[in-house]
């Protein structure tokens, strides 16, 4: 069976589109093509589309205080319920917030499952990972990663109140 990344909504079949492969998808770095793993089942009631499944895949992703590359594997599901685009405005936004089911929207008969999977994956990744939670991050001043040991500058800001009780010991 091809795959096409777009799926034409008057095209999906009365009994749906079910598929499991592997997809190339440009997530954080549109030069760096990621393999995800997808199963996806697609659904079609009337004009509205009901898209659900995984995906799984392994993005390196820099730690928000060492900066050092780590793989970070994210398996992430989803059910998301498509509706046309023109339909949105005949929907009471209160109604909406209301449901706790993902909505999305198409136009053109198309929806895109590329963007979905790269939407989804990355609502998945920490706004700030880390490569583990005590990661000690990098000297301000000399670049060292302080996990690899103690670098010689003299960063350490000696609280105040600590001052005085050194004063006091000697
Ligand atoms: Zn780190
Ligand atoms: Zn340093």
């Amino acid at each position: 069976m091809v795959f096409d990344m777009q799926i034409i909504v008057s095209e999906i079949p009365d009994n749906g589109l079910e598929y499991e492969l592997d997809i190339p998808v440009a997530l954080l770095n549109e030069a760096v093509r990621n393999t995800v793993h997808v199963y996806i089942e697609i659904q079609k009631f009337g004009d509205k589309v009901l898209v659900k499944g995984n995906a799984k895949t392994k993005l390196q992703v820099a730690c928000s205080r060492c900066l050092k590359e780590s793989p970070y594997p994210l398996d992430i599901s989803f059910d998301i319920e498509y509706i046309p685009l023109a339909e949105f405005s005949d929907i009471d936004e209160h109604e909406l917030r209301k449901t706790e089911l993902d909505i999305s929207f198409y136009k053109d008969d198309e929806i895109s499952i590329e963007e979905l999977i790269k939407e989804q994956l990355l609502l998945a990744v920490p706004m700030k990972p880390l490569c583990s939670p005590d990661c000690k991050g990098i000297c301000p001043e000399c670049g060292k990663d302080l996990n690899d040991g103690a670098c010689e500058c003299k960063t350490e800001k000696i609280d105040p109140r600590l001052a005085v009780l050194k004063k006091l010991k000697k």
